[in-house]
């Protein structure tokens, strides 16, 4: 049994559990050794499995909430067209934000198990990667690669990386370029609560602060806990091990 995160760990306050892959990414050491794996078996198939972000600590996660809700930092809606937040009621701005930002202390790019990628193979060396659909769609730059990510996974030979974002289910957008190692994952979702994530916003700096405590578990639920079959059963196990 893989033992799980601290609580720091789990929201993104503490980085002791990781290792650097280069260029600034860190992940957890399993998902780091998986992630080499993939990569190798990805670079026989000619891809250049590259890494856009991997961890991202708390501060820098509520730094970009704090810009959105606060206007420093667009707001986009579903077809790319800014939002005008101001316009909204509080509640309201948040869902927006949520659509495609993550609540600081929930984002799964804490744990060190979750990454964004691409193909740098693809594209040249001084292209600038947006993360877009367009990117990742069958004609874009990236569309073979993740073709290729689709067909390992359907096989259960993607060394534990599945999309917790294939689909939009009403809550975070879909996010194809967005992998997970799922045998830590799972675990690391199953610890997030709303007593674990009002302790780790106390004393912090955070904009709509009263409408996310009010609507806490129902904001859970629709952006922070993905349904269980976005990866096979065999890495799902119960909550055996939690505090
Ligand atoms: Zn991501």
């Amino acid at each position: 049994m893989t033992a799980p995160l601290s609580s720091a760990q789990l929201t993104g306050k503490d980085g002791s559990q990781l290792v650097e892959l280069g260029e600034g990414a860190q992940l957890h050491p399993q998902a780091a050794a998986a992630f080499r794996r993939l990569q190798a078996a990805a670079a026989e198939a000619g891809f250049q499995l590259a890494i856009a972000s991997a961890h991202r600590s708390f501060a820098r996660q509520c730094a970009i909430w704090n810009a959105k809700a606060s206007g420093r930092r667009p707001v986009n809606d579903d077809a790319g067209e800014m939002v005008d937040l101001a316009a909204l009621s509080a509640p309201e701005q948040a869902h927006a934000i949520l659509r495609f930002s993550a609540l600081p202390g929930t984002s799964r790019h804490h744990w060190g198990t979750d990454l964004d990628v691409y193909d740098a193979a693809a594209v040249p060396a001084d292209y600038r990667v947006q993360l877009t659909p367009d990117e990742v769609a069958p004609a874009g730059p990236f569309g073979p690669l993740h073709a290729w990510l689709d067909a390992r996974m359907a096989a259960d030979r993607s060394e534990g990386f599945f999309r917790p974002y294939a689909q939009d289910r009403g809550g975070v957008a879909v996010e194809r370029w967005h992998l997970s190692y799922a045998p830590l994952s799972v675990h690391c979702e199953s610890m997030l609560d709303a007593a674990l994530l009002r302790a780790c916003w106390s004393g912090e700096e955070l904009l709509l602060r009263e409408v996310l405590e009010a609507e806490l578990p129902a904001l859970l639920a629709r952006y922070v806990h993905v349904p269980a079959d976005w990866c096979p059963a065999r890495y799902r196990r119960p909550r055996d091990f939690i505090r």
